[in-house]
């Protein structure tokens, strides 16, 4: 894995709990920062409706995941919600090498793991208003069973006590506020002049 000394890319990790919006947002930037590689993360959860293998998720088997970690293949990776998430370290390394802006949508324990290679990456958590209206939002979006929206609240709970460990932290209200909110953020890192925003 590069270290950040030799890192020629800029690397933005967006975090947030289950349901607070982090899909939604990241549609915009990606729309706004066309040349912004969004990283497509390998999971072993099961598709959602809507979920398009090779653009949401690499979706493959616990087997292959674990044998994925024997091999050094994950930059990070996490157990979330029961199931394994990772990031390819290979494709990591390349887009940044090539002085690419890179887009990881992760979790808190994937944000620490980078953090040590990569401390000067720009993190950024995404807060829902309330637990009440994160609740709303998962029950709203039908994509999970009771079961799994009162384990993604619980986790919440603890991600969200996380959250001071990232540079920016953005609350989810009104959707367009946080829009412009997280595009101004971004567009502040979008230069060459990132050495001069100090942690
Ligand atoms: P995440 O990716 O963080 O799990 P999503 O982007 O899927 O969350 O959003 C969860 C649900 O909340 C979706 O149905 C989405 O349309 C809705 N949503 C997102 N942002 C807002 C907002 N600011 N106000 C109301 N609903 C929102
Ligand atoms: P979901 O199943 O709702 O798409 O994602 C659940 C959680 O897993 C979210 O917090 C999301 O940020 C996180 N996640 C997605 N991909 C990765 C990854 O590659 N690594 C880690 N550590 N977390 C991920």
């Amino acid at each position: 894995m590069i270290n950040n000394q030799t890192d020629k890319g800029v690397l933005f990790i967006i975090s947030a709990p289950s349901g607070a919006g982090k899909t939604t947002l990241c549609r915009y930037v990606r729309e706004r920062f066309t040349d912004m590689v969004y990283s497509i993360s390998y999971t072993t959860r099961a598709l959602r409706p809507g979920d398009v293998e090779g653009a949401d998720y690499y979706f493959i088997t616990k087997d292959e995941f674990e044998r994925g970690i024997l091999n050094s293949q994950w930059a990070e990776w996490a157990e979330v919600h029961g199931n394994y998430y990772g990031t390819s370290a290979t494709f990591l390394d390349r887009i940044l090498n090539k002085g690419g802006k890179v887009l990881l949508d992760i979790d808190v324990q994937g944000s620490q793991q980078i953090l040590k290679c990569h401390p000067q990456a720009v993190t950024i958590f995404i807060m829902p208003p309330s637990l009440d209206e994160l609740r709303s939002r998962l029950q709203n979006r039908a994509s999970d069973s009771p079961e799994i929206i009162a384990k993604r609240i619980k986790n919440a709970i603890l991600e969200m006590e996380m959250r001071h460990q990232y540079r920016h932290i953005i609350v989810n209200d009104r959707l367009n506020d946080a829009v412009e909110r997280l595009l101004s953020v971004i567009e502040r890192y979008y230069t060459d002049t990132i050495s001069v925003f100090p942690r």
